[in-house]
């Protein structure tokens, strides 16, 4: 595969500085004496990405919600552009099919709150929230969201409407674990059902997001691979 390497230098989005105007030079070189420069990121473009499936495209397709295309996020503003395709590689997306299918058996369909996230998008979450329990770190081989591999999903019924889940997206916190049922019991029943559906069909999930699921097939190596805005002609808002 012709896959080639890439150096993002992300580290410059990490780095503020606040100079003033008496001396700024003298106050450059004291910062960069403090602070050691960050070695550029070396990722590695994905290989196979053109294989990337719209999910809308589907024989069963989930429904399509993705939270970083609006305010309604941790970072608090738009990531995606508007018009931001749903997009995971094809073995993923079967492995969504799948499990959309043995949800609508019991009256329900996945709502897909996200799916590929370009690795530029994954920077501006970790300095939205650079917390490791939440958020790749992309200094350290950032997200399988940015190989195309991982999807955060939610239920709804079949008229569309969301279910009772235990908390919203990116409501980081106890609410937020996989074991958290709340006082509602069809937030639990509508999140064992979820569970059931995507690990049935071949996903692994992460105690500290009940929403998130990855290909059980790719490991955490596979983060190196990453996806960006650049190669889906996708600009950034
Ligand atoms: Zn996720």
């Amino acid at each position: 595969m012709n896959s080639s390497l890439v150096s993002i230098v992300l580290a410059a989005l990490f780095l503020t500085g606040c100079a003033n105007d008496i001396g700024r030079e003298v106050e450059q070189e004291r910062d960069t004496a403090r602070t050691p420069p960050r070695a550029p990121l070396v990722y590695e473009l994905a290989p196979n990405w053109e294989e990337l499936v719209d999910l809308r495209s589907l024989a069963v397709p989930p429904r399509i919600q993705l939270r970083y295309a609006t305010p309604r996020n941790i970072a608090g503003r738009p990531l995606y552009p508007a018009d931001m395709p749903p997009l995971l590689r094809r073995p993923t997306a079967n492995k969504l099919e799948r499990a959309n299918r043995m949800l609508q058996s019991s009256g329900r369909c996945l709502v897909v709150w996200d799916a590929l996230r370009p690795v530029e998008v994954q920077s501006s979450l970790w300095e939205a929230v650079p917390d490791g329990n939440y958020v790749g770190d992309p200094h350290q081989g950032t997200s399988l969201h940015a190989s195309g591999v991982a999807v955060d999903v939610t239920l709804c019924d079949l008229n569309g409407r969301l279910l009772p889940m235990p908390s919203d997206f990116d409501e980081f916190g106890p609410r937020s674990s996989t074991t958290y049922t709340g006082s509602d019991p069809r937030a639990g029943y509508n999140l064992r059902l979820l569970r059931e559906a995507m690990i049935g069909a071949g996903f692994g999930d992460y105690h500290k997001e009940w929403w998130h699921f990855h290909d059980e097939d790719f490991d955490n190596g596979t983060s190196r691979y990453v996806v960006t805005a650049i190669m889906l002609g996708v600009s950034l808002p």
